[in-house]
């Protein structure tokens, strides 16, 4: 094509279509209050993670031609696409009670799919980390690892938070965020405090996950279970800056299902359950909080039509 008939408009690949998502105001949920949301489902691959990926992916070692990632479905369905994109083979290894859809989506760009036990501790050789770094080594695979990887919340700082920042002008109060691998809130939230030190940072997670015990240094008091996809953690990994996090509270999963059916019904926003913990979470906040509250919306509902709707 000639050079003449180039438009600006137009992006080379999909990985160049990725961020600019909008930001929303939550406007009949918290009337009288000043709540807005990422919209990161809006991203080409479904989720935040597509920025994540395209970052760790502009870093990777020159000679690779095959990479493996352990993800709860959104990471591996923005590696399965950029994959794609950039003519790599992938696998993926998921927990097994991942949702079907998202299981069929990392599979439609055209990688492989590992479901691992969900109920096996990190340390089990059978947990998806495990397999994920098993298959690497086996296969002579680059293994992103997400939640060990400091590229995870770099990512973060330099793409998410700065396009947030600048769609809020710089004003914001609260920045309150789900917590998976804890790239995402360590990311922003650094960011956000290196330029304004008075915004305050608070995580959200499913009730009896570990980060809130490592913030506020009391005991873990049961065993971690939750059907809500991509947060909660029993231990926090390295990719989580606890220096960030001023609190963390934990939600009821019949909390964050009732917010992600309200976001639907009565904003028009049809979120993953991950963006119902982070509402239920701001709800409950709330009545304490004064100012402007920013979270993002890490993926979309549609990923979990038959499984939370
Ligand atoms: N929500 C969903 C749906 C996710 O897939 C993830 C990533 N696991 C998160 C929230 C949490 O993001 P992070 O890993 O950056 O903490």
């Amino acid at each position: 094509m000639s050079a003449a008939r180039q438009s600006s408009q137009i992006r080379g690949s999909v990985m160049e279509a990725i961020g600019n998502t909008p930001v929303v105001q939550l406007q009949r949920l918290f009337q009288g209050h000043e709540v807005v949301a990422k919209l990161e489902y809006m991203n080409p691959g479904g989720s935040i993670k597509d920025r994540m990926v395209r970052y760790l992916l502009r870093h990777r070692p020159a000679d690779v031609r095959h990479v493996v990632e352990s993800s709860s479905g959104n990471t591996g369905a923005a590696l399965a696409m950029a994959s794609a994109v950039l003519g790599l083979d992938c696998d993926v290894t998921v927990p097994d009670h991942t949702s079907a859809e998202k299981v069929k989506r990392i599979e439609a760009y055209g990688a492989r799919v590992h479901p691992c036990a969900a109920d096996v501790p990190e340390s089990d050789s059978r947990n998806y980390q495990a397999v994920a770094e098993r298959l690497a080594a086996d296969e002579g695979a680059w293994h992103l690892d997400q939640y060990r990887s400091e590229l995870n919340r770099q990512a973060h700082y330099a793409d998410t938070a700065p396009e947030l920042w600048d769609q809020l002008d710089g004003q914001l109060d609260y920045f309150v965020c789900g917590i998976g691998s804890g790239g995402t809130i360590s990311g922003i939230g650094r960011f956000l405090k290196d330029r304004d030190p008075n915004v305050t940072v608070i995580g959200i997670e499913p009730r009896n996950s570990g980060y809130r015990p490592v913030i506020t240094d009391v005991a873990n008091d049961g065993d971690f279970g939750t059907v809500i996809e991509g947060v909660g953690k029993r231990r926090p990994p390295p990719a989580f800056d606890a220096a960030v996090v001023d609190d963390v509270i934990q939600v009821d999963d019949a909390d964050a299902l009732a917010y992600c059916h309200r976001l639907a019904r009565e904003e028009g926003i049809l979120a993953g359950g991950s963006s119902g913990c982070v509402t239920a979470g701001i709800a409950r906040l709330l009545p304490r909080l004064h100012g402007r509250v920013a979270t993002v919306f890490p993926d979309s509902g549609a990923y979990y039509l038959s499984k939370y709707f």
